[in-house]
């Protein structure tokens, strides 16, 4: 998500006339897009903003822009604390961010190239597409319905020509974003709510757009309706990520997730037998307050009953104001011991999944040089360079702990 608003913010400033660079010596505006969903995050965001103090000091017209979840969170603290900061965008208050950037930048002339920049692409073959932002849920261990608030959809024509104007500037792959994307729908013109499944539909039919994915749906809004549009839409690419966050129904509960393991284990069925090639990765949190060994034991449990093709294990990181947040915590070492232990799980099984995909035949999106994407969403290394936004279909030869290796079989097919 915050990848997505930075696009959307780097949009907004090229604009303007803003070129990105790498290079803080040759820039401007050093605009930090904080996280707050774990402490780890935010105390990442906080070295970098005290390292701008020297950067600003150098120039007098440079900027120091903080927007984002943590900036939502610790607005006052962070202005106490750093008063090299020029502005601080919350979260919340990312519809205003245009408003808020021009007043601040109003000195610079930010208009001159403004023609040029308009509609430049970015050169890109996949992106980001935000069709909700917030969350209704109060899962009780997460800070992003108070960073983020409730949600709101994006009308669907105003996604679809978002879809196609990035489509015309060369985009290939879109993929949707909402912290519980598939619970999108809006009104309804068919006689009935516009739901996420139609939506898929929609977006499928944009000229360009060779494939769709989505991130994060949420187990309870993955309907028939959902799956079906998936198992029958081409571009609808065979890879979801499917946060569980643990395998004990007790813990489940504490963490106000409305679905049991059962529940879990019965979509996971349905979507397999929907697609039986689906790659299937999940979110885990572990040491979550009150998470019994036999809790911890469920969880490694499910995850070798539903064979996730990998998976990202998160130590339980208590955030103020979530309603899990005063629950007594696990020693550190005992939440390190399980962190380790579920992780070298979830990376064993997922390489022995990754290795049945030897000598099976995969279409690669490429995106840069010899490297692509399959639909099933794993990085692919070809044997031989070919342009940017071309598939090829290549056999799978070799696979690591990340990435696939392989030879193409065919000549690439120029979309
Ligand atoms: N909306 C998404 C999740 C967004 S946060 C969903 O419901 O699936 C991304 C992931 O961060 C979550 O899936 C969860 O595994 C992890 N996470 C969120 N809050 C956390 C916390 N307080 N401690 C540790 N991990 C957390
Ligand atoms: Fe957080 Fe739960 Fe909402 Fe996901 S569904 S963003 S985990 S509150």
């Amino acid at each position: 998500m915050n990848v997505a608003d930075s696009d959307e913010m780097a949009r907004y400033l090229a604009k303007r006339g803003w070129e990105p660079t790498c290079d803080p010596d040759e820039a401007t505006i050093y605009l930090v897009n904080t996280c707050t969903v774990r402490q780890h995050a935010e105390d990442r965001a906080l070295s970098e903003i005290g390292r701008l103090r020297r950067w600003k000091a150098q120039k007098p017209n440079r900027k120091v822009v903080i927007t984002g979840c943590a900036a939502e969170r610790t607005k006052e603290f962070l202005e106490m604390r750093f008063p090299h900061i020029d502005i601080v965008v919350g979260a919340r208050s990312i519809k205003e961010f245009g408003g808020i950037v021009d007043g601040l930048l109003e000195t610079q002339e930010t208009d001159e190239s403004l023609e040029y920049a308009l509609g430049v692409p970015d050169g890109k073959v996949s992106t980001f597409v935000t069709i909700m932002r917030g969350c209704n849920y109060s899962c009780s261990y997460c800070i992003v319905p108070n960073v983020r608030g409730r949600e709101s959809y994006r009308a669907m024509d105003e996604v679809i020509e978002e879809v196609r104007e990035r489509a015309n500037q060369g985009v290939r792959e879109v993929t949707l974003l909402g912290q519980t994307v598939n619970s999108y729908h809006r009104g309804g013109s068919k006689g009935r709510d516009t739901d996420f499944s139609d939506l898929l539909e929609a977006v499928a039919c944009v000229d360009g757009i060779e494939r769709i994915r989505f991130i994060s749906p949420h187990p309870y809004y993955m309907t028939e309706r959902v799956i079906g549009a998936m198992a029958q839409v081409r571009a609808v690419c065979e890879g979801l990520h499917l946060p569980v966050q643990s395998g004990s129904n007790t813990i489940l509960k504490s963490m106000l997730r409305n679905y049991t393991c059962d529940h879990y284990l019965k979509l996971v069925a349905r979507l397999r037998s929907a697609m039986p090639d689906i790659v299937i990765s999940t979110d885990l949190i572990v040491g979550f307050p009150g998470e019994t060994e036999e809790d911890f034991r469920r969880t490694l449990s499910l995850i070798k009953e539903v064979n996730f093709d990998w998976g990202f294990v998160f130590k339980y990181s208590p955030r103020q104001g979530t309603l899990a947040a005063d629950l007594p915590l696990h020693p550190i070492e005992l939440i390190e011991e399980r962190h380790h232990e579920c992780l070298d799980l979830v990376e064993r099984i997922g390489l022995k999944r990754r290795s049945r995909l030897i000598g099976s035949i995969q279409e690669v999106l490429v995106e840069e040089d010899n490297f692509g994407r399959t639909r099933g969403n794993y990085k692919m290394k070809v044997d031989r360079v070919i342009s940017p936004g071309d598939i090829v279909r290549a056999v799978v030869t070799n696979v690591d702990h990340a990435t696939l290796g392989g030879e193409c079989v065919a000549e690439p097919i120029s979309v």
